[in-house]
């Protein structure tokens, strides 16, 4: 169980959701964790988790909208763990809406995050892992950068600005020791599911409830957790998959074999 002993990882959006879940995974796999995100609160809670099992995590104050703040993030991570081996692109905001129903500030902060984040981030770790000639880049795309979304458009087609950025960087960077690979999450429960369309929170009997009825109409009767997607992270950061690059491992329940991906939830 340690496939990423001392490796060095940084995750975007690690405070939180599917980052957070990976931060866990990654350091019970043996990495030391930087944590760049916007929430000091959130991410402190995943550093004391990590450091109760024995790991160890730190945070990097980061807003990927800002190129600054992203070449920020990679310098602190390697002033603090030395180097930099792994990359994980997960930070992301999810709006809904389809064209119509999308202000011109929710489709350019949407692209901010999801497109230009990972560009700035990819931009600044890049140079580092180059001249190592080792390195490992994971974008968070989604089963919506694969397949069409229904009342998502701005978010799908960040997704898909995602996974084409993947593959581009896979082939600029394959010979000089870089692999970058796309994860592809279905609908995976996290704790911003619990606001529901009022902006209220869920009791746990209600989101047990909530996450019941969804599932029924997926194809194994359920969502995802946040930890089976770390999981497969963990598969794409680590040498177990040393020869894939350019890749989008879709992990979604069977979604995009022909399920029900596309419907708003
Ligand atoms: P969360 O809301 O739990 O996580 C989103 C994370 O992104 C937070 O940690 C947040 O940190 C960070 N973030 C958002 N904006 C910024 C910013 N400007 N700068 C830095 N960090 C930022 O949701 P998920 O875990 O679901 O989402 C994580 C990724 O997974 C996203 O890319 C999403 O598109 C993708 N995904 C999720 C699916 C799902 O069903 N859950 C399905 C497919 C893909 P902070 O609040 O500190 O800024």
């Amino acid at each position: 169980m340690s496939r990423l002993y001392e490796r060095v990882a940084l995750i975007t959006g690690g405070n939180s959701g599917i980052g957070r879940a990976t931060a866990l995974r990654f350091a019970l796999e043996g990495a030391l964790v930087m944590i760049a995100a916007r929430d000091r609160i959130k991410a402190d809670e995943t550093i004391d988790e990590i450091r109760s099992n024995g790991g160890d995590a730190r945070f990097i104050m980061c807003d990927v909208r800002s190129p600054d703040d992203c070449a920020r993030a990679v310098q602190a991570t390697i002033d603090m763990f030395g180097e930099l081996d792994i990359l994980f692109n997960n930070a992301g905001q999810v709006p809904y809406g389809s064209i119509l129903e999308t202000d011109t500030g929710t489709w350019l902060d949407v692209f901010a995050v999801n497109v230009h984040g990972t560009f700035f981030m990819s931009r600044a770790a890049l140079p580092h892992m180059i001249v190592r000639r080792k390195g490992v880049i994971i974008n968070n795309a989604s089963d919506w950068g694969v397949v069409g979304a229904q009342n998502a458009a701005a978010y799908a087609a960040t997704k898909g600005a995602v996974v084409q950025l993947t593959r581009s960087m896979a082939l600029d960077y394959a010979r000089q020791g870089i692999r970058v690979n796309a994860i592809c999450p279905g609908d995976t429960y996290v704790e911003r599911w619990r606001t529901n369309a009022r902006g209220a929170l869920m009791s746990d009997a209600e989101f047990a409830h909530y996450l019941a009825e969804l599932g029924a109409d997926f194809p194994m009767g359920r969502v995802g957790s946040a930890d089976e997607i770390a999981r497969a992270v963990v598969f794409l950061a680590s040498d177990d998959s040393s020869y894939m690059i350019g890749q989008l491992l879709v992990v979604d329940g069977g979604n995009t074999a022909g399920g029900v991906s596309t419907r708003y939830r």
